[in-house]
């Protein structure tokens, strides 16, 4: 089996690789690096299995492969809002491409999707039947319209064309690899307190967010690829923290003495948002195993570790 992974320089791409690979798949690994690293991948350079394209997914490409985890998209919102334009692109022209290419070589494709297409959600938690209450013409409507494009596209491609399409809505996902100050809270809250900085609250740290740690989410991302459910599934831990718990479990774990500041909340900032697994224990038999703490530990030891290099 011939994997295709782009994005698969990226944080959660990444770790898809190494998995991948483990299991002996030859993987094909395709980025443009606006927010991935070679880094990321470096270690499997001399693999035989193992290879490496620079390619932008917003222009088309032939390779022969067998399957397609189209994960290529920046995800933290001072990424994707760094230029818009070209992530509206991304979404809508490199979910295009690759779904033309399955189509062409009849090989499956997942799409990474994100619980972003339930905008700020009026319902909680959300279920996959949820339809959302999304801004169209906000900061992040690049992103969310975006990926509710790229989910359209793809269910056009199933019902007119017979691709066999696996759709992962993905929620708020953290570990290793993770750029230092990207913008996400964990990634932000972790890299302050480790400076000493103060702890950066946007708004009154009420809302409500859960977090699931990499290794559970690409167990969630295999099992959906190799299962025969076709519809969209949230793939997220179930644990909700407000921000203001967050940031006072990663200050306890750091540096009990750090302080936070309070800035003001970014436009369209969801107030509330996680994931109903129902389908995902259902149809995978997948629910996520490590919780906050623990994933919280490995996350900040990854950071300490990367800090002293
Ligand atoms: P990331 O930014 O670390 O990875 C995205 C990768 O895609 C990077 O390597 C980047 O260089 C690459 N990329 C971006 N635009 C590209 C383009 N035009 N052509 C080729 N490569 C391109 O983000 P991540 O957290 O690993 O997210 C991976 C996927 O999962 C994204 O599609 C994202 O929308 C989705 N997702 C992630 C989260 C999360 O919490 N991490 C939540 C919901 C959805
Ligand atoms: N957040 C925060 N301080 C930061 C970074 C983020 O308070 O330094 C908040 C942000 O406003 C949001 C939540 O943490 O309410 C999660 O933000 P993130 O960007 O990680 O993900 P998303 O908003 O996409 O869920």
């Amino acid at each position: 089996m011939r994997h295709l992974v782009t994005g698969g320089a990226g944080f959660i791409g990444s770790h898809l690789v190494d998995r991948l690979l483990e299991a002996n798949q030859e993987v094909i690994c395709l980025d443009n690096y606006f927010t991935g690293r070679k880094s990321n991948i470096s270690n499997h350079i001399d693999n035989p299995l193992f290879e490496l394209i620079r390619h932008d997914v917003t222009d088309p490409i032939q390779l022969e492969i067998d399957q397609i985890w189209h994960l290529a998209c920046p995800a933290s919102p001072i990424h994707y809002q760094l230029n818009p334009i070209k992530t509206s692109k991304t979404s809508f022209l490199g979910t295009y491409n690759m779904l033309g290419l399955a189509r062409r070589l009849r090989a499956k494709i997942l799409l990474a999707s994100t619980s972003e297409v339930y905008g700020n959600p009026e319902v909680h938690p959300q279920p996959e039947s949820y339809k959302g209450a999304v801004n169209p013409i906000g900061i992040r409507s690049c992103y969310n319209e975006g990926k509710r494009i790229a989910e359209s596209l793809c269910f056009d491609y199933q019902r007119m064309h017979g691709v066999s399409i696996r759709l992962a809505r993905i929620f708020n996902t953290y570990g290793p690899r993770m750029i230092p100050d990207d913008g996400r809270v964990i990634s932000n809250f972790i890299t302050q307190a480790l400076r000493g900085d103060q702890i950066t609250i946007y708004g009154d740290g009420s809302q409500i967010r859960s977090f699931c740690y990499v290794d559970d989410m690409v167990e969630g991302l295999i099992k959906l690829m190799n299962c025969n459910y076709n519809g969209p599934i949230n793939i997220g831990n179930t644990e909700e923290f407000t921000i203001l718990e967050l940031a006072n479990i990663i200050k306890n774990k750091i540096n009990p003495n750090i302080r936070f500041v309070k800035k003001s909340l970014p436009q369209d900032d969801p107030h509330q948002r996680r994931p109903l697994i129902n389908l995902a224990i259902e149809k995978l038999n997948w629910k996520p195993k490590i919780d906050l703490n623990t994933g919280l530990d490995k996350t900040i030891h990854y950071f300490k570790s990367t800090k002293k290099q």
